[in-house]
Order: C-alpha cells, then structure tokens, then sequence
C-alpha cells in the first residue's frame, strides 16, 4: 500500500533542515528523510565553524547576506541558541571585486571598511597582511552542529516528521507528484509525494539519474572531497576574525586556490584550498587528505599564518558540489524543487534558502533567475 505525503524533503543536511524548518512554519506537512544518523560526517554540514562570509558583490547574493543575517538571528531567538560569533571577516589579497563588494555591503545597511595591512596586521597577528585588507564586522562564525538540530527540532514541533536513517533508493517523476522507495531498518516502503524538495548535496545526481534528461535539466554537478585542516595556535593571546585570502600581488607561489578559515574552538585554526579536492563517489570516499595539497597547505600556513603551528594539525574531510558557473539551483521542475550545487559557499545562507525552498514548495514565488536549473 502506498503512503500519500504533502511534501518530502530528501536530505537532513543544512539545506533540508532548512527547508523543513521553512516549510513547517506555513503549517505545511513535511516528512524530511534521512539516509544517515543526526550529525554524520559523511555529507557537506559537520563541524562546529562555517565563515559568515558577506563579501558578496552581485546584489542577488548581497540581499540574501542581509536576510540570512536578520533570519540567524530569529533562529537563535526561536531556538534559545548561539549560533553565529560576531568575530567579523577580513578578505585581503588582490580581488578586484573587493571595492565593489564593499560599496554594496555599505548601500545594503553592513558594515564593511579598507584597512591599512599594518593596522590589519597589529589588530590580527595571528595573520600576515601585505596588500588590501577589507574588514567586514558583520561576518562571523556559524556553527553547523548547533543549526541542524535546532532547524530540525522547531520543524518537529511544528509537527514535520523527520527519519533519519532512511535512505531514497528510487525516484519516480509523474505529473501529479513523485513516487519514492524508501529503506530503512523497518523495510522498504513506497511513499507518493504531491512534491518533493531535493537538498541531497553530493548525492544529487546520483538521486536524480534517469530522471534528469527525461525531465529535469540542471547544471553538472561535480563532487569534490575537500580537505581543509585544524592548525595547533601558537599565540594563544591572538584575536582571530574569519578570513579569506585571495592569490597574487606578492612572491608568494605557494597557491592552489584562494584560502579561507577562521577559528573553531577547542580545535584549532582551521584554514583550507576552496574547490580544488580530487572529484569523488559520495559514496566512495577515502576521507584521507591528498598529500601535495596538504604539504602545501602547511607551507601556506607556515607563511601567511605566524599565529599557529603549521607542523600540528588535524585534516578534516568534507564535500563540495560545484555547479560550472559556483550558483546555486534554486528551481522547481513540476512536483520537484531542486536545492543544490552550493559549491562551497552556502552554508551562511542556510536560512534563506530554506525560505527560497519553501516559497518554490508553496508556489509563493519564483527563485532569483540566477539560480535557475536551465541557466
Ligand atoms: C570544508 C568545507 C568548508 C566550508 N566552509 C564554508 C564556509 O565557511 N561558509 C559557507 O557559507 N559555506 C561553507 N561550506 C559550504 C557548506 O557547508 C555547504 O554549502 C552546505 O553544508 C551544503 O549543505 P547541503 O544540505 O546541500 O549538503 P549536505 O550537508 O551534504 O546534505 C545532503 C544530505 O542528503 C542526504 N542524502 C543524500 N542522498 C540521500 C538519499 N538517497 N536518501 C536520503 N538522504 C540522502 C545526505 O546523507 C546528506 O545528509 C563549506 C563546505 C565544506 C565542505
């Protein structure tokens, strides 16, 4: 006997918390499945740090940095947790965008001002400084394994019905809704779902399969293992903002990426490549870090962070979907709403998305075009 469901929300990290959260507040019957248990480390969401980062210059993302910030903050009201650390960004290097950036922040009502390197440098010595330092105090850190549960617990007590460890083995598109095979300890059990919201991360593709091309049309979505790491501090009395670091404008060849980090504590300075880990199986990872990216991520650290030990160290293992263009899908195709190729650099919009998820759900409004699956 098929189940009939309103909605269900395939994927229980940041994007589908989210997502039901949104849902359950406009008193919408959500079931969010999980394939895992609460707070694995398998997908793109563990840990305690992620950078709010506002350093956006296009005014689709500098208008979800001021909404994230206002919802951050309702979520913490409503949950009765901390969940962003007011540390503020600094983004130095020489990124063309930076002055842009800065001006739109500004118009948008943050916060966002050009530092001198050594004014930069005496403030966070923890970090060397040698070109433009743009400071941002509205940035901070976020911390993941506080967000989920706290989005998944008020969506349950607005009656969502949340399953982990139950995985989606088969996904079938017709016109009037989506039927799902859905395995867990208890069996297999088949569900029809008037629609489904897809936030599956890494496994979008795979979930997704033969339906697209038949009917759904998006963006390649390329996997990547990332590896960031946890650096011992050395100067404990350093004051440590979130930071990001782009390449160029001095000796240094040392690069693979721009650097991002911040610091997570109780662990360390965690400092990382964005977007250059080997392309992988989500479901066939080695969660070992790749020896050339990390003695150069060492040498990085030996560098341009004087503030920790670049010898003392933790690698830490995650996934990144990345879109050709790194935009999101935000789309609706018939009874599926798509939340995918967040490309490294969605988890301080987190929120909004679920928003954004929810309006596409509800029919309440289109997403912004950049977000569009046939872009
Ligand atoms: C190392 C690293 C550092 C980052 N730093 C930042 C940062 O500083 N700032 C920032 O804004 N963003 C950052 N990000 C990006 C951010 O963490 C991600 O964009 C976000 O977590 C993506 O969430 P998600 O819900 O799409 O994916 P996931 O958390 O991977 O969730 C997808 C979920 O779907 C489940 N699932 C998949 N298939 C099925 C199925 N068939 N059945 C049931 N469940 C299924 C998976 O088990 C998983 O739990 C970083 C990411 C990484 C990896």
């Amino acid at each position: 006997m098929t189940t009939i469901l309103d909605t269900v929300v395939i994927g229980g990290g940041a994007m589908g918390s989210a997502a039901a959260w949104a849902l359950s507040r406009r008193g919408r019957q959500v079931t969010l499945v999980e394939q895992f248990g609460p707070g694995h480390t398998i997908g793109a969401s563990h840990g305690t740090t992620r950078n709010f980062n506002p350093g956006y210059h296009r005014p689709e993302y500098v208008a979800m940095v001021a909404e994230s910030l206002d919802l951050w903050h309702e979520l913490e009201q409503d949950s009765g947790e901390t969940l962003l650390a007011p540390t503020g960004i600094v983004t130095h290097g020489p990124e063309p965008m930076l002055p842009d950036a800065a001006a739109a922040l500004v118009q948008a009502g943050l916060r966002a001002e050009f530092l001198h390197p050594d004014e930069a440098g005496e403030r966070w010595r923890g970090i060397r400084f040698d070109q433009q330092v743009l400071y941002m105090p509205d940035g901070g850190q976020l911390n993941p394994e506080a967000a989920l549960p706290a989005f998944q617990r008020l969506a349950v007590a607005r009656g969502a019905d949340i399953r982990h460890h139950t995985k989606v083995v088969s996904f079938e598109v017709a016109d009037d809704g989506v039927t799902l095979g859905l395995e867990s300890a208890a069996g297999t059990e088949v569900v029809t779902a008037a629609q489904v919201v897809v936030t599956a991360g890494g496994w979008t593709g795979k979930l997704l399969g033969a339906a697209v091309g038949r009917r759904l049309r998006i963006p390649k979505l390329t996997v990547t293992q990332e590896q960031p790491a946890h650096f011992r501090v050395a100067d404990p009395g350093a004051v440590w903002p979130g930071f990001n670091h782009y390449p160029g404008g001095s000796d240094y060849a040392g690069w693979y990426s721009p650097v991002y980090g911040m610091h997570t504590p109780g662990e360390g300075i965690k400092a990382g490549w964005h977007g250059v880990g080997p392309v992988v199986d989500p479901d066939r990872r080695s969660f070992q870090p790749e020896p050339v990216q990390l003695a150069a991520l060492q040498d990085y650290a030996r560098t341009w962070l004087p503030g920790v030990d670049a010898d003392a160290f933790e690698a830490i293992s995650c996934t990144y979907t990345t879109t050709p263009d790194e935009d999101f899908i935000l789309d609706r195709i018939g009874p599926v709403v798509i939340g995918a190729g967040f490309s490294g650099h969605g988890f301080k919009f987190t929120p909004v998305v679920g928003r954004i998820l929810a309006d596409l759900a509800t029919g309440t409004r289109p997403a912004p075009e950049i977000f569009s699956a046939s872009r």
